[in-house]
């Protein structure tokens, strides 16, 4: 597995809960967001509804589901969490709807991966709070309706580009949340070495934030194992050198690059001359599902500036040569 993956990895779940902020105002980061949903909660308390549905979109391990969890920890209700692939049946998701109290929140993660059958189930139960569903097959077969308490769902995708616009147009919210800057992933660094009782003075926090990708998920994972280096091969503290150290040896360099994003830059830069390339041709190149290089590799290099996405095909930047030590031949 690679260290800089921002999908969840092994038990990371059972061991970020602990260190998962359950309150908006532990929440680093996002500014717009936390002022809108801030706002937006204390409505919703002080007139004593159900929040509007809310989608958050952005890649993986910035903060969806820790945010869905936060939202319905400060309107101070219950959370039900499933997501798009394991609602297989309607059933799957009616069970759920009409198990919610008033005011509950629903929180759905890739929901663009739902399935339509399931999809349309949701549309009435957003729009009106009630579910109409088809009970028995063939003959035998009747829909009935069910009125549904006022309930909050939450959907959570990376994709915002593959919802079905009726379902997007559901949504009153839409949070997009961006990568986060080196000193607030520093500040969520310093936050879980606190929680995990480990000592990491300003620079060394810096060190892990920088080479996090703009992701806490990554951030709280760097830290983990830079946490292992210290304990083995210093006095358990953490600073710029040991930092440094560690996530070297673990291959994960200053820009916060391993072998995948320098395969895919170099590929891009050797065999396709800087590019233009397209993706079809990049993927078998470096031999990548095109989904893994589209959600996973790509926005973050995108974000920093090292390529850029064209209509004829993906370009590396000067940055990326740069990273490199190569300069530009052309020829
Ligand atoms: P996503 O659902 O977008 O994949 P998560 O909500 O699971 O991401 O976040 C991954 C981890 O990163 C969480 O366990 C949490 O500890 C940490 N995290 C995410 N966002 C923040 C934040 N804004 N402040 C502090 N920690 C965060």
């Amino acid at each position: 597995d690679r260290l800089i993956e921002p999908e969840v990895q092994g038990n990371e779940d059972v061991v970020d809960r602990a260190i998962r902020p359950k309150l908006l105002a532990d929440y680093h980061g996002q500014p717009h967001v936390k002022q809108q949903m801030d706002i937006f909660i204390e409505a919703a308390r002080s007139r004593s509804e159900a929040l509007d549905h809310l989608l958050i979109f952005g890649p993986p391990g910035l903060g969806k589901t820790t945010l869905a969890n936060i939202v319905a920890n400060e309107l101070d209700v219950s959370i039900k969490t499933t997501s798009g692939p394991v609602l297989e049946k309607a059933g799957d998701l009616a069970a759920l709807l009409t198990n919610l109290e008033a005011h509950d929140v629903l929180f759905i993660d890739e929901i663009h991966r739902m399935s339509p059958h399931v999809e349309e189930i949701l549309y009435p139960a957003m729009e009106d709070y009630q579910l109409d569903i088809m009970i028995g097959e063939g003959p035998a077969a009747r829909s009935i309706k069910l009125d549904l308490p006022p309930f909050t769902l939450i959907g959570a995708t990376t994709r915002a580009g593959s919802l079905t616009s009726p379902l997007r147009d559901r949504f009153g919210i839409v949070q997009r949340l961006e990568f986060y800057s080196v000193a607030d992933l520093a500040a969520i660094v310093k936050r879980s070495a606190d929680h995990l009782g480990l000592a990491v003075d300003e620079q060394g926090a810096l060190e892990v934030a920088k080479r996090s990708r703009g992701t806490p998920r990554i951030a709280n994972r760097l830290l983990r194992r830079v946490r292992d280096f210290a304990e083995v091969k210093g006095d358990g503290r953490v600073c710029i050198d040991i930092a440094a150290q560690a996530l070297d040896m673990v291959d994960v360099d200053k820009s916060g690059f391993d072998y995948m994003d320098r395969k895919y830059l170099l590929a891009i830069i050797e065999k396709f001359m800087g590019g233009p390339v397209g993706l079809d041709n990049l993927a078998a190149a470096i031999g990548e599902e095109k989904e893994t290089i589209e959600d996973v590799i790509e926005p973050y290099l995108i974000q920093q500036g090292f390529i850029q996405r064209t209509p004829r095909g993906r370009i590396v930047s000067d940055h990326a040569y740069a990273h490199f030590g190569l300069s530009k031949t052309t020829d």
